[in-house]
């Protein structure tokens, strides 16, 4: 069996039999990838607080044919404060959990690796719920599934606001195309939407935005997730419960 080595995000962890580890990667060069860490949860085991959600680490593997096996693990950013702060986490943990539901195994995604390490690194210091919507709607972007915010899904013409929009469609919706009880789109959510999509997480600029339009651009988030992945995210559960 070949061993190799990558760069890797924690994205799931898990206890496995008596003293192991089984735990979900995205990796920079070989995209997710499941592996077990033998002996991990013993404590004179050199792995034992390396594994740990959102760390950053590099690591050796060795392939197998469904698990691969963790030789080596040593940790380049460890994230603490995602893992100590609850607001922080709960956040942290719905985006962890959608790159994990957004790929398939061993499919290499640099760019989706490299917005996920910036996007952990902005938690820990900008408004987690902020950036977890941007990050989820570029997230989006990058698997394919870009909202359509200046045209309408249906008949293709410029969409002057209001109008309405169309999770399941993939978009904003004219108003002679769409039904009075759809769910209305506002211009200021599709500034905001647009702004969001073309954050530069290298140097984000401050910007403010209404309660209204943000609990609006969430709500379209959670429609347009349940229309893309087909079930229900289980950390939206936990940001309701601790983020509020
Ligand atoms: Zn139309």
């Amino acid at each position: 069996m070949a061993q190799y080595q990558t760069e890797a995000i924690l994205l799931a962890v898990r206890d496995w039999g008596d003293s192991d580890k089984l735990v979900t990667l995205f990796s920079r060069e070989h995209g997710k990838i499941n592996a077990v860490a033998y002996g991990a949860r013993r404590p004179k085991n050199r792995m034992a607080g390396s594994l740990q959600l959102f760390s950053y680490v590099e690591l050796v593997l060795l392939q197998g044919n469904k698990l691969d096996t963790i030789r080596q693990c040593d940790v380049k950013t460890s994230f603490r404060t995602l893992r100590e702060d609850l607001s922080q986490m709960a956040y942290g943990v719905f985006i962890l959990e959608l790159v994990d539901e957004l790929w398939p195994d061993r499919q290499p995604e640099t760019a989706v690796f490299d917005l996920l390490l910036l996007v952990l690194g902005v938690l820990q210091k900008r408004n987690p719920r902020l950036v977890a919507l941007a990050a989820a709607w570029q997230m989006l972007k990058l698997a394919g599934f870009q909202p359509v915010l200046h045209q309408c899904v249906r008949c293709g013409c410029p969409l002057h606001f209001p109008a309405k929009f169309d999770s399941e469609a993939g978009g904003g919706v004219c108003l002679v195309c769409g039904k009075p009880n759809e769910v209305d789109f506002a211009e200021e959510e599709a500034d905001f939407l647009q702004k969001l999509l073309l954050l530069n997480w290298d140097a984000i600029e401050l910007f403010t935005v209404k309660g209204k339009v943000m609990m609006e651009t969430e709500r379209k988030l959670i429609d347009y997730l349940l229309c893309r992945l087909e079930r229900h995210l289980r950390s939206l559960d936990f940001i309701r419960k601790v983020a509020y």
